[in-house]
Protein backbone atom coordinates (compact mmCIF):
# COMPACT_ATOMS: atom_id res chain seq x y z
CA UNK A 1 0.00 0.00 0.00
CA UNK A 2 1.55 3.57 -1.06
CA UNK A 3 -0.14 7.10 -0.36
CA UNK A 4 -0.87 9.37 -3.09
CA UNK A 5 0.89 12.50 -3.39
CA UNK A 6 -1.79 15.64 -4.35
CA UNK A 7 -0.35 17.86 -6.82
CA UNK A 8 -2.37 20.82 -4.87
CA UNK A 9 -0.20 20.47 -1.99
CA UNK A 10 3.71 18.88 -3.45
CA UNK A 11 6.28 21.40 -3.82
CA UNK A 12 7.69 21.62 -7.57
CA UNK A 13 7.41 24.43 -8.64
CA UNK A 14 7.84 24.23 -12.88
CA UNK A 15 8.89 27.36 -15.19
CA UNK A 16 6.46 28.45 -17.83
CA UNK A 17 10.04 29.32 -19.79
CA UNK A 18 13.40 27.97 -19.99
CA UNK A 19 15.53 28.97 -17.87
CA UNK A 20 18.93 31.12 -19.04
CA UNK A 21 22.13 29.16 -19.40
CA UNK A 22 21.16 25.58 -19.12
CA UNK A 23 22.63 24.40 -21.93
CA UNK A 24 22.02 20.65 -21.06
CA UNK A 25 18.46 18.84 -21.55
CA UNK A 26 19.07 17.12 -18.11
CA UNK A 27 19.73 20.62 -16.87
CA UNK A 28 17.10 22.68 -18.13
CA UNK A 29 14.20 20.02 -17.41
CA UNK A 30 15.09 19.05 -14.18
CA UNK A 31 14.86 23.51 -13.04
CA UNK A 32 12.14 23.55 -15.39
CA UNK A 33 10.14 20.67 -13.93
CA UNK A 34 10.38 21.87 -10.68
CA UNK A 35 12.89 19.56 -9.28
CA UNK A 36 16.17 20.92 -8.71
CA UNK A 37 17.08 24.09 -7.94
CA UNK A 38 20.38 26.31 -7.88
CA UNK A 39 21.80 27.42 -4.59
CA UNK A 40 25.31 28.71 -5.63
CA UNK A 41 27.49 28.09 -8.99
CA UNK A 42 27.77 23.84 -8.75
CA UNK A 43 25.05 23.33 -5.40
CA UNK A 44 21.44 22.57 -6.18
CA UNK A 45 18.96 21.24 -3.66
CA UNK A 46 16.98 18.21 -5.23
CA UNK A 47 13.66 19.35 -4.35
CA UNK A 48 10.54 16.52 -3.14
CA UNK A 49 10.58 15.41 -6.27
CA UNK A 50 14.32 14.94 -7.79
CA UNK A 51 14.73 13.29 -4.16
CA UNK A 52 12.91 10.71 -4.96
CA UNK A 53 14.33 9.48 -7.99
CA UNK A 54 18.07 10.01 -6.40
CA UNK A 55 16.48 7.86 -3.55
CA UNK A 56 15.52 5.20 -6.20
CA UNK A 57 18.99 5.10 -8.11
CA UNK A 58 20.50 4.83 -4.37
CA UNK A 59 18.41 2.13 -3.80
CA UNK A 60 19.08 0.37 -6.95
CA UNK A 61 23.25 0.89 -6.54
CA UNK A 62 22.45 -0.46 -2.93
CA UNK A 63 21.01 -3.01 -3.92
CA UNK A 64 23.43 -4.14 -6.52
CA UNK A 65 25.98 -3.68 -3.96
CA UNK A 66 24.89 -5.64 -1.25
CA UNK A 67 24.11 -8.64 -3.78
CA UNK A 68 27.68 -8.13 -4.69
CA UNK A 69 28.71 -8.57 -1.40
CA UNK A 70 29.85 -5.32 -0.27
CA UNK A 71 28.88 -3.48 3.09
CA UNK A 72 27.26 -0.53 3.90
CA UNK A 73 28.23 1.78 6.31
CA UNK A 74 28.98 5.56 6.82
CA UNK A 75 31.94 7.46 7.13
CA UNK A 76 32.46 11.38 8.05
CA UNK A 77 32.34 13.73 5.28
CA UNK A 78 35.12 15.81 7.12
CA UNK A 79 38.49 14.28 7.04
CA UNK A 80 41.60 14.54 9.62
CA UNK A 81 43.87 16.52 7.00
CA UNK A 82 46.84 14.63 8.58
CA UNK A 83 45.20 11.58 6.54
CA UNK A 84 46.01 13.39 3.81
CA UNK A 85 49.37 14.12 4.63
CA UNK A 86 50.26 10.39 5.21
CA UNK A 87 48.74 9.60 1.39
CA UNK A 88 50.78 12.52 0.27
CA UNK A 89 47.81 13.60 -1.89
CA UNK A 90 47.04 16.64 0.25
CA UNK A 91 49.12 19.03 -1.67
CA UNK A 92 48.95 16.49 -5.12
CA UNK A 93 44.93 16.90 -5.22
CA UNK A 94 44.96 20.78 -5.85
CA UNK A 95 42.69 23.31 -5.53
CA UNK A 96 38.87 20.65 -5.73
CA UNK A 97 40.06 19.80 -2.02
CA UNK A 98 38.27 21.79 0.61
CA UNK A 99 40.25 22.69 2.75
CA UNK A 100 39.60 24.79 6.54
CA UNK A 101 40.73 24.30 10.23
CA UNK A 102 38.10 23.58 12.75
CA UNK A 103 38.17 26.41 16.12
CA UNK A 104 40.93 24.47 17.57
CA UNK A 105 42.90 25.07 14.75
CA UNK A 106 43.65 21.66 13.19
CA UNK A 107 43.33 20.93 9.84
CA UNK A 108 40.21 19.02 7.86
CA UNK A 109 39.43 18.85 4.60
CA UNK A 110 35.96 18.12 3.03
CA UNK A 111 35.91 14.29 1.51
CA UNK A 112 35.91 14.49 -2.45
CA UNK A 113 36.84 10.60 -1.97
CA UNK A 114 37.79 8.37 0.89
CA UNK A 115 40.53 6.52 0.38
CA UNK A 116 42.32 8.21 3.22
CA UNK A 117 39.86 7.67 5.43
CA UNK A 118 38.34 4.01 5.32
CA UNK A 119 42.44 2.75 5.08
CA UNK A 120 42.61 4.36 8.21
CA UNK A 121 39.44 3.10 8.91
CA UNK A 122 40.76 -0.72 8.95
CA UNK A 123 44.55 -0.13 9.04
CA UNK A 124 44.03 -1.05 13.24
CA UNK A 125 41.91 -4.20 12.75
CA UNK A 126 41.96 -6.03 9.17
CA UNK A 127 44.94 -7.92 10.36
CA UNK A 128 45.14 -11.29 9.22
CA UNK A 129 44.20 -12.64 6.10
CA UNK A 130 41.97 -14.49 7.38
CA UNK A 131 39.66 -11.41 7.46
CA UNK A 132 39.89 -10.60 4.01
CA UNK A 133 38.41 -9.86 1.22
CA UNK A 134 36.13 -7.00 2.56
CA UNK A 135 34.58 -4.36 0.80
CA UNK A 136 32.64 -1.46 2.26
CA UNK A 137 30.64 1.38 0.75
CA UNK A 138 28.51 4.30 1.52
CA UNK A 139 26.48 6.81 -0.20
CA UNK A 140 27.27 10.20 0.76
CA UNK A 141 27.66 13.84 -0.77
CA UNK A 142 30.78 14.69 -1.77
CA UNK A 143 32.88 18.09 -1.81
CA UNK A 144 34.82 18.93 -4.99
CA UNK A 145 35.64 22.96 -5.60
CA UNK A 146 35.24 22.15 -9.43
CA UNK A 147 36.86 24.95 -11.63
CA UNK A 148 34.20 25.00 -14.06
CA UNK A 149 31.23 23.50 -12.44
CA UNK A 150 28.31 23.46 -14.52
CA UNK A 151 25.05 20.97 -16.54
CA UNK A 152 23.42 21.23 -13.43
CA UNK A 153 23.96 18.50 -11.43
CA UNK A 154 26.97 16.63 -13.88
CA UNK A 155 29.37 18.45 -12.31
CA UNK A 156 28.70 20.33 -8.91
CA UNK A 157 30.79 21.01 -6.27
CA UNK A 158 28.63 18.93 -3.90
CA UNK A 159 27.00 15.88 -5.70
CA UNK A 160 25.92 12.27 -4.29
CA UNK A 161 28.14 9.67 -5.03
CA UNK A 162 28.51 5.71 -4.12
CA UNK A 163 31.95 4.75 -3.02
CA UNK A 164 33.18 1.36 -2.29
CA UNK A 165 36.66 0.12 -1.34
CA UNK A 166 38.05 -3.42 -1.41
CA UNK A 167 40.20 -4.89 0.53
CA UNK A 168 42.37 -7.91 -0.48
CA UNK A 169 45.27 -10.46 0.22
CA UNK A 170 46.41 -11.33 -3.41
CA UNK A 171 46.05 -10.05 -6.41
CA UNK A 172 43.80 -12.68 -7.64
CA UNK A 173 41.19 -12.09 -4.45
CA UNK A 174 40.91 -7.98 -6.18
CA UNK A 175 40.01 -9.20 -9.12
CA UNK A 176 37.54 -11.29 -8.09
CA UNK A 177 36.38 -8.12 -6.44
CA UNK A 178 36.85 -5.82 -9.45
CA UNK A 179 34.71 -8.27 -11.60
CA UNK A 180 32.06 -8.36 -9.00
CA UNK A 181 31.44 -4.77 -9.49
CA UNK A 182 31.93 -4.52 -13.14
CA UNK A 183 29.18 -6.97 -13.10
CA UNK A 184 27.34 -4.63 -10.54
CA UNK A 185 27.66 -1.49 -12.69
CA UNK A 186 27.09 -2.78 -15.70
CA UNK A 187 23.27 -3.90 -13.60
CA UNK A 188 23.14 -0.75 -12.15
CA UNK A 189 22.83 1.10 -15.89
CA UNK A 190 20.62 -1.43 -16.81
CA UNK A 191 18.34 -1.17 -14.43
CA UNK A 192 18.35 2.87 -14.26
CA UNK A 193 17.68 2.39 -18.25
CA UNK A 194 20.91 4.53 -18.44
CA UNK A 195 22.47 2.99 -21.67
CA UNK A 196 26.19 3.07 -21.06
CA UNK A 197 29.55 1.56 -22.26
CA UNK A 198 32.36 -0.07 -19.96
CA UNK A 199 35.31 1.97 -21.38
CA UNK A 200 38.55 0.61 -20.84
CA UNK A 201 40.59 3.47 -19.09
CA UNK A 202 43.67 1.75 -18.02
CA UNK A 203 45.32 -1.59 -18.97
CA UNK A 204 47.24 -3.69 -16.81
CA UNK A 205 50.79 -5.03 -17.46
CA UNK A 206 49.15 -8.22 -18.47
CA UNK A 207 46.83 -6.97 -21.00
CA UNK A 208 43.64 -7.26 -18.38
CA UNK A 209 42.31 -3.94 -17.69
CA UNK A 210 42.37 -2.38 -14.38
CA UNK A 211 40.00 0.95 -14.85
CA UNK A 212 36.96 0.82 -16.60
CA UNK A 213 34.73 3.71 -16.93
CA UNK A 214 30.78 3.52 -17.74
CA UNK A 215 30.13 6.18 -20.46
CA UNK A 216 26.12 6.53 -20.57
CA UNK A 217 25.64 7.82 -24.22
CA UNK A 218 24.89 11.66 -24.83
CA UNK A 219 24.93 13.82 -27.37
CA UNK A 220 26.11 16.40 -24.67
CA UNK A 221 28.62 14.44 -22.73
CA UNK A 222 32.28 15.79 -22.16
CA UNK A 223 33.89 12.75 -23.89
CA UNK A 224 34.25 11.21 -26.97
CA UNK A 225 34.14 7.69 -27.64
CA UNK A 226 34.41 4.90 -30.53
CA UNK A 227 32.60 1.59 -30.08
CA UNK A 228 31.70 -1.99 -32.43
CA UNK A 229 28.23 -3.03 -32.23
CA UNK A 230 29.46 -5.63 -33.43
CA UNK A 231 31.79 -7.06 -30.43
CA UNK A 232 31.32 -4.61 -27.26
CA UNK A 233 34.89 -2.84 -27.84
CA UNK A 234 34.39 0.84 -26.61
CA UNK A 235 37.47 3.00 -25.81
CA UNK A 236 37.98 6.85 -25.74
CA UNK A 237 38.72 8.24 -29.11
CA UNK A 238 42.47 9.87 -27.70
CA UNK A 239 43.26 6.21 -26.40
CA UNK A 240 41.63 3.57 -29.36
CA UNK A 241 44.12 2.51 -31.63
CA UNK A 242 43.61 0.79 -34.80
CA UNK A 243 45.38 0.19 -37.96
CA UNK A 244 42.96 2.45 -40.20
CA UNK A 245 42.28 1.26 -43.87
CA UNK A 246 43.99 3.43 -46.66
CA UNK A 247 43.35 3.37 -50.28
CA UNK A 248 46.43 3.84 -52.65
CA UNK A 249 46.21 7.15 -54.59
CA UNK A 250 46.41 7.28 -58.08
CA UNK A 251 48.74 6.80 -60.52
CA UNK A 252 50.86 3.39 -62.18
CA UNK A 253 53.15 2.93 -59.76
CA UNK A 254 55.71 5.63 -60.76
CA UNK A 255 56.90 8.59 -59.21
CA UNK A 256 55.06 11.60 -61.10
CA UNK A 257 55.00 15.50 -60.45
CA UNK A 258 51.68 16.79 -61.47
CA UNK A 259 51.27 20.62 -61.58
CA UNK A 260 48.43 21.74 -58.90
CA UNK A 261 47.92 25.20 -59.00
CA UNK A 262 46.89 26.86 -55.45
CA UNK A 263 45.78 23.18 -54.37
CA UNK A 264 47.19 23.24 -50.50
CA UNK A 265 44.05 21.43 -49.11
CA UNK A 266 43.63 17.62 -49.02
CA UNK A 267 40.13 18.65 -50.26
CA UNK A 268 41.06 20.55 -53.52
CA UNK A 269 44.00 17.73 -54.04
CA UNK A 270 41.73 14.51 -54.16
CA UNK A 271 39.21 16.40 -55.99
CA UNK A 272 41.33 16.98 -58.70
CA UNK A 273 43.08 13.66 -58.54
CA UNK A 274 39.14 12.39 -58.47
CA UNK A 275 40.13 10.51 -55.25
CA UNK A 276 38.92 9.93 -51.63
CA UNK A 277 40.49 11.68 -49.20
CA UNK A 278 41.55 8.06 -47.77
CA UNK A 279 43.92 8.13 -50.46
CA UNK A 280 46.12 10.91 -50.41
CA UNK A 281 48.67 11.53 -47.56
CA UNK A 282 48.35 14.40 -45.22
CA UNK A 283 51.75 16.34 -44.44
CA UNK A 284 51.97 17.95 -41.14
CA UNK A 285 55.63 20.52 -39.74
CA UNK A 286 55.63 20.44 -36.13
CA UNK A 287 58.29 21.19 -33.82
CA UNK A 288 58.80 18.48 -31.06
CA UNK A 289 59.62 19.17 -28.03
CA UNK A 290 63.47 19.35 -28.14
CA UNK A 291 62.81 22.15 -30.54
CA UNK A 292 63.97 19.64 -33.28
CA UNK A 293 61.59 20.21 -37.00
CA UNK A 294 59.40 16.94 -37.76
CA UNK A 295 57.09 15.99 -40.38
CA UNK A 296 54.21 14.11 -39.45
CA UNK A 297 52.41 12.06 -42.31
CA UNK A 298 48.87 10.75 -41.58
CA UNK A 299 45.86 9.70 -44.10
CA UNK A 300 44.38 12.54 -45.50
CA UNK A 301 41.05 11.71 -44.40
CA UNK A 302 41.88 11.39 -40.65
CA UNK A 303 43.67 14.17 -38.07
CA UNK A 304 46.39 13.75 -35.95
CA UNK A 305 45.42 12.67 -32.54
CA UNK A 306 47.44 15.17 -29.43
CA UNK A 307 47.85 12.84 -27.05
CA UNK A 308 49.26 10.15 -29.60
CA UNK A 309 51.28 12.95 -30.85
CA UNK A 310 52.43 13.86 -27.27
CA UNK A 311 53.91 10.46 -26.94
CA UNK A 312 55.86 10.48 -29.75
CA UNK A 313 57.35 14.43 -29.90
CA UNK A 314 57.09 15.09 -26.06
CA UNK A 315 55.20 17.02 -24.34
CA UNK A 316 55.15 20.47 -25.83
CA UNK A 317 55.34 19.77 -29.08
CA UNK A 318 53.28 22.19 -31.66
CA UNK A 319 52.73 22.95 -35.22
CA UNK A 320 55.29 25.33 -36.95
CA UNK A 321 54.39 28.45 -37.95
CA UNK A 322 54.99 30.24 -41.03
CA UNK A 323 58.53 31.71 -40.62
CA UNK A 324 59.76 28.05 -39.31
CA UNK A 325 58.20 27.06 -42.46
CA UNK A 326 60.00 28.99 -44.39
CA UNK A 327 63.39 28.41 -41.99
CA UNK A 328 62.87 25.09 -42.82
CA UNK A 329 62.00 25.31 -46.52
CA UNK A 330 58.69 24.16 -46.44
CA UNK A 331 55.60 25.54 -48.10
CA UNK A 332 52.05 25.10 -46.61
CA UNK A 333 49.99 22.72 -48.43
CA UNK A 334 53.02 21.26 -50.66
CA UNK A 335 54.95 19.62 -48.23
CA UNK A 336 55.62 15.93 -48.53
CA UNK A 337 57.82 12.93 -47.93
CA UNK A 338 60.06 13.12 -51.27
CA UNK A 339 62.87 15.52 -51.66
CA UNK A 340 62.34 16.82 -47.97
CA UNK A 341 65.48 19.35 -46.70
CA UNK A 342 68.08 18.22 -44.80
CA UNK A 343 67.75 17.85 -41.42
CA UNK A 344 63.98 16.98 -41.00
CA UNK A 345 62.98 14.27 -38.75
CA UNK A 346 60.10 12.17 -40.95
CA UNK A 347 57.44 10.26 -38.95
CA UNK A 348 54.68 8.54 -40.55
CA UNK A 349 51.05 6.48 -39.24
CA UNK A 350 51.66 3.02 -38.64
CA UNK A 351 48.44 2.91 -41.15
CA UNK A 352 50.75 3.64 -44.34
CA UNK A 353 53.10 0.95 -43.98
CA UNK A 354 51.82 -1.20 -46.94
CA UNK A 355 50.82 1.63 -49.17
CA UNK A 356 53.24 1.65 -52.45
CA UNK A 357 52.02 4.91 -53.60
CA UNK A 358 51.25 7.72 -52.07
CA UNK A 359 49.78 11.03 -53.49
CA UNK A 360 51.62 14.08 -51.35
CA UNK A 361 53.28 17.34 -51.38
CA UNK A 362 55.87 17.63 -53.48
CA UNK A 363 58.35 20.56 -51.42
CA UNK A 364 57.37 22.28 -54.12
CA UNK A 365 55.07 25.26 -54.13
CA UNK A 366 52.01 24.57 -56.32
CA UNK A 367 53.09 20.78 -57.12
CA UNK A 368 52.32 17.56 -55.81
CA UNK A 369 53.44 13.76 -56.35
CA UNK A 370 51.20 10.79 -57.21
CA UNK A 371 53.17 7.01 -57.00
CA UNK A 372 55.50 7.77 -54.43
CA UNK A 373 56.39 5.24 -52.71
CA UNK A 374 58.02 4.64 -49.16
CA UNK A 375 61.90 3.42 -49.21
CA UNK A 376 61.68 3.80 -52.91
CA UNK A 377 61.83 7.60 -53.32
CA UNK A 378 62.06 8.79 -49.49
CA UNK A 379 63.13 7.11 -46.11
CA UNK A 380 60.76 7.39 -43.24
CA UNK A 381 62.85 7.63 -39.89
CA UNK A 382 60.01 6.64 -38.03
CA UNK A 383 56.27 4.48 -37.84
CA UNK A 384 54.08 5.69 -35.33
CA UNK A 385 50.33 5.43 -34.13
CA UNK A 386 49.38 9.13 -35.02
CA UNK A 387 45.97 9.22 -35.51
CA UNK A 388 42.43 9.40 -34.17
CA UNK A 389 40.25 6.58 -34.52
CA UNK A 390 36.82 7.82 -36.10
CA UNK A 391 33.54 6.40 -37.39
CA UNK A 392 33.98 3.67 -39.93
CA UNK A 393 37.56 2.57 -38.90
CA UNK A 394 38.00 -1.02 -38.17
CA UNK A 395 37.16 -2.64 -34.74
CA UNK A 396 40.65 -3.40 -33.29
CA UNK A 397 38.82 -6.65 -31.88
CA UNK A 398 37.14 -7.72 -34.56
CA UNK A 399 37.26 -5.73 -37.90
CA UNK A 400 34.11 -4.34 -38.18
CA UNK A 401 33.17 -0.64 -38.59
CA UNK A 402 33.18 1.25 -35.27
CA UNK A 403 30.51 3.98 -34.81
CA UNK A 404 31.27 7.20 -32.53
CA UNK A 405 28.80 8.59 -29.76
CA UNK A 406 29.64 11.11 -26.77
CA UNK A 407 29.70 9.78 -23.35
CA UNK A 408 29.38 10.87 -19.86
CA UNK A 409 31.24 9.11 -17.35
CA UNK A 410 28.66 7.88 -15.04
CA UNK A 411 30.51 5.83 -12.69
CA UNK A 412 34.36 4.09 -12.45
CA UNK A 413 36.01 1.22 -11.31
CA UNK A 414 39.80 0.86 -10.09
CA UNK A 415 42.23 -1.14 -9.49
CA UNK A 416 44.67 0.64 -6.62
CA UNK A 417 47.12 -1.86 -5.66
CA UNK A 418 49.10 -0.85 -2.73
CA UNK A 419 49.15 3.07 -2.89
CA UNK A 420 47.27 3.44 -0.22
CA UNK A 421 48.08 0.53 1.90
CA UNK A 422 52.24 1.44 1.73
CA UNK A 423 52.13 4.98 2.04
CA UNK A 424 49.64 4.83 5.25
CA UNK A 425 50.85 1.60 6.76
CA UNK A 426 47.72 -0.61 6.46
CA UNK A 427 49.43 -4.10 6.45
CA UNK A 428 47.89 -7.71 7.01
CA UNK A 429 49.24 -10.43 8.39
CA UNK A 430 49.47 -13.16 5.26
CA UNK A 431 49.18 -17.15 5.45
CA UNK A 432 53.00 -17.15 4.76
CA UNK A 433 53.33 -15.30 8.47
CA UNK A 434 54.85 -12.32 6.37
CA UNK A 435 53.31 -8.45 7.03
CA UNK A 436 51.71 -7.20 3.75
CA UNK A 437 50.24 -4.21 2.49
CA UNK A 438 46.29 -4.52 1.92
CA UNK A 439 45.59 -4.91 -1.93
CA UNK A 440 43.03 -2.85 -2.76
CA UNK A 441 40.49 -1.46 -5.44
CA UNK A 442 38.14 1.71 -5.33
CA UNK A 443 34.60 1.87 -6.79
CA UNK A 444 32.09 5.09 -7.34
CA UNK A 445 29.19 5.78 -8.74
CA UNK A 446 27.70 9.30 -9.38
CA UNK A 447 24.35 9.16 -8.42
CA UNK A 448 23.36 12.33 -8.91
CA UNK A 449 25.50 12.54 -12.28
CA UNK A 450 23.45 9.40 -12.85
CA UNK A 451 19.66 10.97 -12.92
CA UNK A 452 21.01 13.85 -14.85
CA UNK A 453 22.03 10.84 -17.46
CA UNK A 454 18.78 9.52 -17.30
CA UNK A 455 17.06 12.50 -18.23
CA UNK A 456 19.61 13.53 -20.70
CA UNK A 457 18.73 9.85 -22.27
CA UNK A 458 15.07 10.33 -21.80
CA UNK A 459 13.46 13.35 -22.91
CA UNK A 460 11.25 14.62 -25.54
CA UNK A 461 10.16 18.66 -26.72
CA UNK A 462 7.58 17.96 -24.14
CA UNK A 463 9.54 17.42 -21.01
CA UNK A 464 11.03 13.96 -18.85
CA UNK A 465 10.16 10.76 -20.06
CA UNK A 466 11.07 9.22 -16.90
CA UNK A 467 11.76 5.23 -16.82
CA UNK A 468 9.90 3.32 -14.66
CA UNK A 469 12.44 2.67 -12.13
CA UNK A 470 13.76 5.93 -11.19
CA UNK A 471 10.61 8.18 -12.41
CA UNK A 472 9.69 10.20 -9.25
CA UNK A 473 6.07 8.58 -9.27
CA UNK A 474 4.78 6.16 -11.50
CA UNK A 475 1.20 7.00 -12.48
CA UNK A 476 -0.26 10.50 -12.71
CA UNK A 477 -3.55 10.42 -12.03
CA UNK A 478 -5.47 13.80 -13.79
CA UNK A 479 -9.19 14.75 -13.16
CA UNK A 480 -10.08 17.56 -15.06
CA UNK A 481 -12.94 18.13 -12.98
CA UNK A 482 -12.23 17.58 -9.77
CA UNK A 483 -14.75 19.56 -8.54
CA UNK A 484 -17.58 17.77 -9.73
CA UNK A 485 -18.70 14.81 -7.27
CA UNK A 486 -19.03 12.13 -10.36
CA UNK A 487 -15.04 12.88 -11.38
CA UNK A 488 -14.04 13.19 -7.70
CA UNK A 489 -15.55 9.92 -6.79
CA UNK A 490 -14.44 7.73 -9.98
CA UNK A 491 -10.22 9.68 -8.98
CA UNK A 492 -10.72 8.21 -5.62
CA UNK A 493 -11.65 4.86 -6.70
CA UNK A 494 -8.85 4.63 -9.08
CA UNK A 495 -6.40 6.17 -6.65
CA UNK A 496 -7.11 3.59 -3.86
CA UNK A 497 -7.12 0.90 -5.64
CA UNK A 498 -3.43 1.97 -7.37
CA UNK A 499 -2.44 2.55 -4.01
CA UNK A 500 -3.35 -0.79 -2.91
CA UNK A 501 -1.57 -2.29 -5.86
CA UNK A 502 1.98 -0.62 -4.50
CA UNK A 503 1.48 1.86 -7.45
CA UNK A 504 3.43 5.48 -6.73
CA UNK A 505 0.72 7.59 -7.47
CA UNK A 506 0.62 11.49 -8.37
CA UNK A 507 -2.95 13.28 -8.21
CA UNK A 508 -2.99 16.45 -10.33
CA UNK A 509 -6.15 17.48 -8.09
CA UNK A 510 -5.44 21.54 -9.47
CA UNK A 511 -8.34 23.91 -9.70
CA UNK A 512 -6.40 24.65 -13.42
CA UNK A 513 -7.41 23.86 -17.20
CA UNK A 514 -6.69 20.88 -19.22
CA UNK A 515 -4.16 21.87 -21.16
CA UNK A 516 -1.90 23.53 -18.43
CA UNK A 517 -2.68 20.00 -16.47
CA UNK A 518 -1.15 17.94 -19.76
CA UNK A 519 1.49 20.04 -20.45
CA UNK A 520 2.64 20.18 -17.23
CA UNK A 521 2.55 16.44 -16.23
CA UNK A 522 4.16 15.96 -19.70
CA UNK A 523 6.74 17.96 -18.14
CA UNK A 524 7.64 15.93 -15.17
CA UNK A 525 7.43 13.28 -17.48
CA UNK A 526 5.19 10.51 -14.91
CA UNK A 527 5.66 7.22 -17.32
CA UNK A 528 1.62 6.96 -17.50
CA UNK A 529 -1.32 9.14 -17.03
CA UNK A 530 -4.68 7.80 -16.40
CA UNK A 531 -7.18 10.79 -17.22
CA UNK A 532 -10.46 11.73 -16.56
CA UNK A 533 -12.15 13.51 -18.65
CA UNK A 534 -16.20 14.20 -18.96
CA UNK A 535 -17.06 12.35 -21.95
CA UNK A 536 -14.89 9.22 -21.38
CA UNK A 537 -16.37 9.15 -17.75
CA UNK A 538 -20.27 9.38 -19.19
CA UNK A 539 -18.88 6.09 -21.20
CA UNK A 540 -17.60 4.62 -18.51
CA UNK A 541 -13.96 4.83 -19.73
CA UNK A 542 -10.92 7.61 -18.60
CA UNK A 543 -7.87 7.51 -20.82
CA UNK A 544 -4.27 6.10 -20.37
CA UNK A 545 -1.21 7.38 -22.25
CA UNK A 546 2.06 6.14 -22.13
CA UNK A 547 4.42 9.25 -21.68
CA UNK A 548 7.13 7.54 -23.83
CA UNK A 549 5.25 6.63 -26.37
CA UNK A 550 2.31 9.01 -26.46
CA UNK A 551 -0.09 6.52 -27.08
CA UNK A 552 -3.65 6.62 -26.17
CA UNK A 553 -6.68 4.26 -25.28
CA UNK A 554 -9.93 4.43 -23.42
CA UNK A 555 -9.70 1.98 -20.53
CA UNK A 556 -12.80 1.03 -18.97
CA UNK A 557 -12.72 2.80 -15.30
CA UNK A 558 -13.20 -0.89 -13.67
CA UNK A 559 -10.32 -2.00 -15.90
CA UNK A 560 -7.76 0.49 -15.64
CA UNK A 561 -5.78 -0.03 -11.93
CA UNK A 562 -5.51 -3.58 -13.00
CA UNK A 563 -4.26 -2.62 -16.78
CA UNK A 564 -1.76 0.20 -15.32
CA UNK A 565 -0.53 -2.11 -12.41
CA UNK A 566 0.58 -4.67 -15.17
CA UNK A 567 2.55 -2.23 -17.06
CA UNK A 568 4.50 -0.61 -14.28
CA UNK A 569 5.11 -4.16 -12.48
CA UNK A 570 6.74 -5.12 -15.95
CA UNK A 571 8.58 -1.68 -16.47
CA UNK A 572 10.19 -2.11 -12.78
CA UNK A 573 13.66 -3.30 -12.81
P1 LIG B 1 35.30 13.61 -14.06
O1 LIG B 1 36.40 13.14 -14.96
O2 LIG B 1 33.98 13.72 -14.73
O3 LIG B 1 35.68 14.81 -13.26
P2 LIG B 1 36.25 11.87 -12.03
O4 LIG B 1 37.12 10.94 -12.77
O5 LIG B 1 36.84 13.01 -11.30
O6 LIG B 1 35.11 12.43 -13.01
P3 LIG B 1 35.72 9.97 -9.93
O7 LIG B 1 36.72 10.55 -9.02
O8 LIG B 1 36.01 8.66 -10.56
O9 LIG B 1 35.32 11.02 -11.05
O10 LIG B 1 34.31 9.90 -9.17
C1 LIG B 1 33.37 8.85 -9.31
C2 LIG B 1 32.10 9.33 -9.97
O11 LIG B 1 31.60 10.51 -9.35
C3 LIG B 1 32.28 9.72 -11.42
O12 LIG B 1 32.22 8.59 -12.25
C4 LIG B 1 31.12 10.67 -11.65
O13 LIG B 1 29.94 9.95 -11.97
C5 LIG B 1 30.92 11.31 -10.29
N1 LIG B 1 31.46 12.68 -10.26
C6 LIG B 1 32.75 13.07 -10.25
N2 LIG B 1 32.86 14.40 -10.21
C7 LIG B 1 31.59 14.89 -10.18
C8 LIG B 1 31.02 16.19 -10.12
N3 LIG B 1 31.79 17.28 -10.05
N4 LIG B 1 29.67 16.31 -10.09
C9 LIG B 1 28.88 15.22 -10.14
N5 LIG B 1 29.35 13.97 -10.20
C10 LIG B 1 30.68 13.79 -10.21
MG1 LIG C 1 36.89 15.06 -11.70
Amino acid sequence: MTRAMYMSKLYAPTLKEDPADAELASHRLLLRAGMIRKEAAGLYSYLPLAWRSIRKIENIVRDEMDAAGAQELMMPIMVDAELWRESGRIDAYGKELVRFDDRHGREFVLGPTHEETVTALVRNELRSYKQLPVNLYHIQDKFRDEFRPRFGLMRGREFIMKDAYSFSATQESLQEEYDKMKQAYANICERCYIKALPVVADSGEIGGDTSVEYMALADAGEASLVYCDDCGFAADDEAASTKVVVTEGPGDGTLTKVETPGMGTIEAVAKFFGFPENGTRKSLALIDAEGKPVVAIVPGDHELNDCKAEHVFGKGYRMMTDEELQANGLHKGFIGPVNLPDGIRLVCDESLLDSKQWACGANEVDYHFTGACPERDFTVDEWADLVTVVAGDPCPHCGKPLSAARGIEVSQVFQLGTKYSEAMGATFMDEDGKEKPLIMGCYGVGVSRSLAAVVEQHNDEHGIVWPVSVAPYEVAVIPLDPKKEECATVCEQIVDGLCAEGIEVVVDDRDERPGFKFADNDLMGFPYQVVLGKRGLKNGTVELKDRATGEREDVAIDEVVAKVAELVKAARR
